[in-house]
């Protein structure tokens, strides 16, 4: 189903599909700007620096308080995720997931899926209720988008059976070309 929603004062097409009780969104966006969400994940560099593309965004948005709240936790291994606050950004929490860099750590799709996993369970632990992802991996670090897609929402589709306090999850794309190929893969599973 598509619909509209206003994000940041201005009406976004939102396509949305109910699994298991929880709301799975795809819109096209900037992940430092979804103001109605508790946790945004970020597709961090192991140092948990700030970076270029999402990292950048989200550290730009959040101020130095993130990076320095970062630090003590670094370095990360593709996969994992760590949790920390949101600081000036308009949510509560950042979920920081390395992503693996496609073609060179291996196996990449298990390391993706591990991301989505392992950001679910902190929300979970967080008591989180709304998380929104970008696309890990498919910038910077290679992974095609389409083959991202499918394992992400693949992941997500298996895992959202045993979320208990996570009701909505969002997608946040920055083409209008990569939410086509989310919505194409949400709308077949
Ligand atoms: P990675 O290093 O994990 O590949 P990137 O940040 O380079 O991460 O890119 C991941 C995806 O996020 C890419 O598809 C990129 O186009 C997209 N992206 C970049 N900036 C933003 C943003 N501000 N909000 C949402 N998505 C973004």
């Amino acid at each position: 189903m598509i619909k509209n929603i206003p994000v940041k004062n201005q009406e976004v097409s939102v396509m949305e599909k109910i699994l298991s009780g929880v709301k799975i969104e795809c819109l096209r966006g900037d992940i430092a700007s979804q103001e109605d969400i508790e946790a945004i994940v970020n597709a961090a560099n192991a140092q948990l620096r700030i970076g270029g593309g999402v990292a950048g965004a989200i550290h730009r948005a959040a101020g130095p308080g993130l990076e320095e709240e970062c630090l003590p936790l670094a370095p990360i291994k593709p996969g994992e995720a760590v949790i920390t606050g949101a600081h000036n950004l308009p949510n509560r929490y950042v979920i920081h997931c390395l992503g693996p860099v496609y073609g060179f750590d291996k196996p990449e799709d298990k390391l993706l899926a591990d991301c989505y996993r392992n950001a679910l369970k902190l929300a979970e632990e967080n008591r989180i209720e709304s998380v929104a992802f970008p696309s890990i991996s498919s910038g910077a670090f290679g992974y095609p988008v389409k083959e991202a897609a499918k394992v992400a929402l693949g992941t997500i589709t298996e895992t959202i059976p045993g979320l208990s306090h996570v009701s909505k999850i969002r997608f946040v794309l920055f083409s209008e070309e990569d939410l086509k190929v989310h919505e194409d893969i949400l709308s077949n599973v």
